[in-house]
């Protein structure tokens, strides 16, 4: 089973939330993002549950870049731009996405902009579900197989506390009552080999994302610290070689600790230019930067 990653952007806010002030729009986005994620792993469970010795294949986080190529009258310009399914499951020799969508709030149904309970606008969330569809579907049809693959795609409401008015019946839309027995339903065998489609979507993917930037902070603003990779609360240091996360009841040792500070400080902006008192100093200084130096030298760590 391939893991699901977590999205740059949320690390990036996680580990700020520790170590600096972080603005009130982007602790909204911070949950946005935490519920977002919670929700991907949701369905990744339901649907890895059910595919568990079968032969399905499901696909998290394929994103791939599209060219889109605008015209007016006086030139032709083209740019290029991306697109990220959360999931694509292949099951039954019929493909299917699903877009996964964790809100914490309840929506009004509408062919066009979806809106709030109070009338406010919100958006229009099948746009983005079509707009996806025909990426894919063109993409698939680059694949040379010479199949002309159909794509179900789904939106999927996975907070079971959500309710969805006016929802008419038929449209591609699941809500958390009607997930289970989607799945139910669609996961099968496939019969036939998907090798070629597989190896073409791997060579098609994209590993970074072009929307993945560096965080807006500097290296001196960052508190040092030692945190916990799961839940980013403070480590408890038990001994010389040992932390813990009372949290969540997992100890971690000083190499695995130092290795997550480079990792951390890697995602927050990979341009740093790190040394190991850079390190020691984020650390809070619990590691020192000898350690780090002779850690470097033994191959156990990387800056
Ligand atoms: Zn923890």
């Amino acid at each position: 089973m391939i893991l699901r990653y977590k999205p740059l952007k949320l690390e990036q806010l996680e580990i700020l939330k520790c170590r600096a002030v972080v603005a009130a729009d982007e602790v909204n986005e911070l949950g946005n993002l935490k519920l977002g994620w919670e929700g991907e792993g949701e369905l990744d469970r339901m649907i890895d549950e059910r595919m568990a010795g079968r032969n399905c294949i499901h696909l998290k986080d394929y994103r791939f870049s599209v060219s889109q190529t605008g015209n007016d009258s006086r030139k032709v310009s083209r740019s290029t731009s991306e697109v990220q399914i959360d999931n694509i499951f292949i099951a039954g020799d019929l493909v299917f996405t699903f877009e996964v969508k964790k809100y914490n709030f309840d929506l009004v149904y509408s062919d066009t902009v979806w809106t709030f309970t109070g009338g406010d606008k919100f958006k229009n969330l099948m746009q983005q579900v079509s707009r996806h569809n025909d990426a894919f579907r063109y993409l698939l049809r680059q694949s040379g197989n010479g199949a002309d693959f159909e794509v179900y795609s789904c939106l999927v409401f996975i907070n079971p506390k959500q309710t969805i008015y006016n929802l008419p019946y038929g449209k591609n839309i699941l809500t958390y009552s009607g997930i289970e027995k989607f799945l139910d339903r669609i996961v099968r065998d496939n019969h036939y080999s998907h090798d070629r489609l597989l190896d073409f979507l791997e060579s098609r993917r994209l590993t970074k994302s072009m929307y993945d930037g560096k965080a807006n902070i500097e290296l001196d603003a960052l508190a040092g610290g030692v945190y916990c990779e799961h839940c980013y609360r403070e480590l408890e240091r038990v001994n010389r070689n040992k932390y813990n996360c009372v949290k969540c009841n997992e100890n971690f040792d000083l190499l695995t600790v130092t290795r997550r500070l480079i990792n951390e400080l890697k995602m927050l902006n990979e341009d740093w230019k790190l040394d190991s008192s850079i390190i020691a100093k984020y650390s809070g200084h619990q590691i020192s930067s000898s350690y780090i130096r002779r850690q470097k030298q033994r191959g156990n760590i990387d800056y």
